[in-house]
């Protein structure tokens, strides 16, 4: 059982609503617990994403920086050492080389993974629930497996097979994956599926 800890840092219930749907896909495989209903109201949460996104804003940008924001969620006394989070910001994000993104993950050393969820590009909430599948596919290694040959690594590892492990770097190349994934019942390929049945991690 992966317990994954949900931090919604948006004030529209819209956004967590749409990632129900991301993690039930990954339920299918992997039985998930998490730490509250997506879309439902938690303060807490909410207060510690917009307080470690004070130390991590570039005003001069207008947007967050990713593996700063993750730094302090995990640094900040927040108890998210060593689990896995899944966190919401309503902020744009960046990252050292590269511009924008829409999400991105950080693990600690006590082997938690921390996933950024950034909804400022992604009012298409279809395109959200793609993107939090995507991200939550990083959790439990999908497309991680060294061993198989259809993978690529930039920016961690991805899938080269018509897949929601691929990596598209472009709003609309994404927009448009995401439609041709949605006429499919399963969005990860057979290879990712198989990596998210033998996760073993936490
Ligand atoms: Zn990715
Ligand atoms: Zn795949």
């Amino acid at each position: 059982m992966v317990r994954i800890e949900l931090l919604d840092g948006t004030t529209d219930p819209k956004f967590g609503t749409a990632l129900r749907m991301s993690f039930a896909e990954i339920a299918k495989y992997h039985p998930m617990e998490v730490s509250v209903a997506p879309g439902s109201t938690d303060y807490v949460g909410y207060n510690q994403v917009k307080n470690a996104e004070k130390g991590a804003f570039n005003s001069r940008r207008n947007q967050l920086h990713a593996t700063r924001f993750l730094c302090n969620m995990i640094e900040n006394d927040n108890g998210l050492y060593g689990i896995n989070t899944m966190i919401l910001t309503e902020q744009d994000i960046y990252d050292d080389g590269l511009n924008w993104a829409f999400g991105g993950v950080k693990s600690d050393a006590a082997g938690g993974k921390h996933l950024i969820l950034s909804v400022a590009r992604l009012n298409n909430l279809e395109a959200l629930t793609h993107t939090g599948i995507h991200e939550l596919g990083h959790i439990y290694g999908a497309a991680g497996d060294l061993r198989r040959s259809n993978t690529e690594s930039n920016l961690g590892p991805h899938c080269t097979n018509f897949c929601v492990m691929e990596q598209k770097l472009d709003v609309q190349l994404m927009l448009e994956q995401s439609r041709r994934l949605s006429s499919k019942k399963d969005k990860f390929c057979y290879q990712c599926i198989n990596d998210i049945m033998n996760y073993r991690g936490i």
